[in-house]
């Protein structure tokens, strides 16, 4: 990382980090709180406001959480070439507060009508194009600050200076204070005031996000800017410089992505075309431009994002159809109080927060000795853990005497298990990416780690339909078929998340040994 680092002088530290890094952490941290307050709101919204089929809403939220990390490739790449992450951030961040307060405008509730003994669904098709446009925003929002935000961090650190994955780790528990805060928030919100509020919540805490970037941008130095301001400034049209030509074009991906919502069908395949197409340019760019060694952790680096779309297409069960598990699954009192389902998607980034900093020590002691895991083989056992949670909640399915009373425990347990296995996979994975790519274009590799991720999204809504079952009016007709649904597709999940980790840890020493050198 060389080119891009800024050296940190004690007198812009801040507990032995560069004070960039209390920027990043509380920007992503109020980016998360938007877009984690949000989502869990997110499945409700299609399927008790706008009454869609269990069905039809894992569709579209699958297709949402896609597009989010497939826009990250984009944004990288622009960051890289033209505009340097600071601008980028801030761009995103504008969209991002627009789409979220998009969002708060709730408008009227769908309604069931029976014409004819034929019963439809009537929504407001004014609000509904509100709700598309709004979602578009948030993804090219995210497209622009998420991948970037990321690669700040890398960009302050030597790519073998020691303190790099502890920074990812703080890092990510501002990420996941954020996730916390934001479905407490917003779970509450929509339990006691309406869905509106929620999602309003979720825009201001995104605008606090904006603020503090741009007070606090000055802090990355040479490493925020452009690496070739001239090429902003460069006219392409008659009073239109690049800088301008690139918000025009962003502006029109928002209106792409509002037609791609509406037409979820092609989403998949724009999933796997991406993939395609960056793998090729990734092993082009290898060959064409790198030397064997920076070539052999670029193609590694390539190949463990990869594991990602296993794991988040297991993971990412969490906001669908494990958030509607909850719901009609679980027994949800604790000391005589209902505790809302969506505050529950705030267990995972709690254990994160609890957990990070015990994984970070455990990683440093590890290290010392000499026997700390290699990436590939963190990343074998981070799916091997997903799949026990799986099968933790299955066995305490097979419990529950009630189908509507599963007990507790063994969500939470899923949960943690999720969890110890995400702190092996995720912000690893994000400081991996920063020290196996050459710096020119870390942002654009930033943007293929989230990509992976958009595919293993896709792959959770494919899932999470799997499981859907029957409503009248949003509520589930049958609570028992509904579990015997969940129980047998996180079985399989659990069963193949485990046999791949464990085949993931058999290959593990070939791909360190391609690492040359860096763990
Ligand atoms: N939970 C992490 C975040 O929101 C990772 C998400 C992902 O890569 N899919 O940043």
């Amino acid at each position: 990382m060389s080119d891009t680092s800024v050296s940190a002088s004690s007198s812009n530290e801040f507990f032995g980090h560069p004070k960039g890094l209390v920027i990043c952490f509380l920007t992503e941290m109020w980016e998360r709180f938007s877009y984690y307050g949000m989502r869990a709101l997110l499945i409700f919204y299609l399927t008790q406001h706008f009454l869609f089929s269990d069905e039809a809403a894992a569709g579209i939220y699958g297709a949402y959480i896609s597009l989010v990390y497939i826009t990250p490739v984009i944004g990288g790449i622009v960051a890289d070439r033209y505009l340097g992450p600071s601008k980028a951030v801030i761009l995103g961040a504008i969209l991002l507060v627009t789409g979220h307060m998009g969002m708060a405008i709730e408008g009227s509730q769908a309604i069931e009508i029976t014409v004819q003994g034929k019963m439809s669904i009537e929504r407001d098709p004014f609000y509904m194009q509100i709700f598309y446009m709004s979602l578009a925003l948030i993804i090219m929002g995210v497209g622009f600050l998420k991948a970037n935000i990321s690669t700040l961090v890398g960009s302050m650190y030597e790519r073998r200076d020691p303190r790099r994955d502890g920074a990812f780790t703080l890092f990510y528990m501002g990420i996941n204070l954020g996730s916390f805060l934001g479905a407490i928030a917003c779970g509450f919100l929509l339990q006691y005031k309406g869905f509106g509020w929620g999602f309003g919540a979720a825009g201001i805490g995104m605008l606090f996000g904006l603020l503090v970037f741009i007070r606090g941008k000055h802090l990355f130095g040479d490493a925020g800017k452009p690496k070739r301001p001239e090429l902003l400034k460069q006219i392409l049209l008659p009073g239109i410089n690049r800088e301008i030509a690139i918000y025009i074009l962003t502006l029109l991906g928002v209106l792409v992505c509002w037609q791609l919502m509406q037409n979820r069908a092609v989403v998949g395949g724009l999933v796997g075309a991406s993939l395609v197409t960056m793998t090729l340019v990734v092993v082009m760019y290898g060959f064409l431009k790198c030397e064997t060694h920076d070539r052999n952790r670029m193609l590694v680096c390539l190949f463990l994002m990869s594991y990602q779309i296993v794991f988040w297409g297991l993971f990412e069960q969490t906001g669908s159809s494990l958030n509607l598990m909850t719901d009609r699954n679980v027994d949800r009192v604790i000391f005589g109080f209902e505790v809302p389902a969506a505050a529950f998607q705030s267990v995972n980034a709690f254990f994160i927060i609890i957990l990070a900093p015990l994984f970070n020590a455990a990683w440093i002691y590890l290290a010392k000795k000499g026997w700390e895991p290699s990436t590939p083989t963190k990343f074998a056992l981070s799916l091997i853990q997903l799949g026990l949670g799986f099968l933790f909640l299955v066995y305490g399915a097979s419990l529950a005497t009630d189908p509507t009373q599963v007990a507790l425990i063994w969500l939470v347990l899923l949960y943690l298990l999720h969890t110890t296995g995400e702190l092996c996979i995720s912000p690893v994975g994000l400081s991996m990416t920063t020290k196996l790519s050459v710096p020119s274009v870390v942002g654009m590799m930033m943007g293929c780690w989230f990509l992976a991720s958009a595919a293993g999204n896709y792959v959770s809504g494919t899932i999470a339909a799997m499981t859907g079952s029957d409503t009248i009016g949003g509520e589930v007709a049958d609570a028992g078929a509904a579990l015997s649904a969940y129980v047998e597709v996180y079985s399989t999940a659990g069963w193949y998340s485990i046999g791949i980790g464990v085949f993931a840890l058999i290959i593990a020493p070939l791909l360190k040994y391609f690492m040359h050198g860096i763990k």
